[in-house]
């Protein structure tokens, strides 16, 4: 299977996205709809919200379609 990725930084975080994990559960779009909006490209807004919101919300992701990634983006 071809898995896809996409990454999307600020402030020093990373949020990895691999839509092929995704199980389109809606708890991102239900928790922080100004962040991740589906009907917009690209879907991720990160100036939509404090940084440590954002983060908070992945920790949430039940599937592990989001993700932190340490480090450098
Ligand atoms: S919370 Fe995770 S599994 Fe649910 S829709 Fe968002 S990315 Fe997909």
């Amino acid at each position: 299977m071809h898995i896809k990725s996409h990454k999307y930084a600020k402030d020093g975080v990373t949020i990895l996205w691999q839509p092929d994990k995704c199980i389109h559960s809606g708890v991102c779009v239900k928790g922080l709809s100004a962040v991740f909006d589906p009907a917009k490209s690209p879907w991720i807004d990160m100036g939509k919200a404090e940084t440590a919101r954002i983060v908070e919300q992945v920790k949430y992701c039940p599937s592990g379609a989001l993700s932190l990634l340490n480090g450098q983006d």
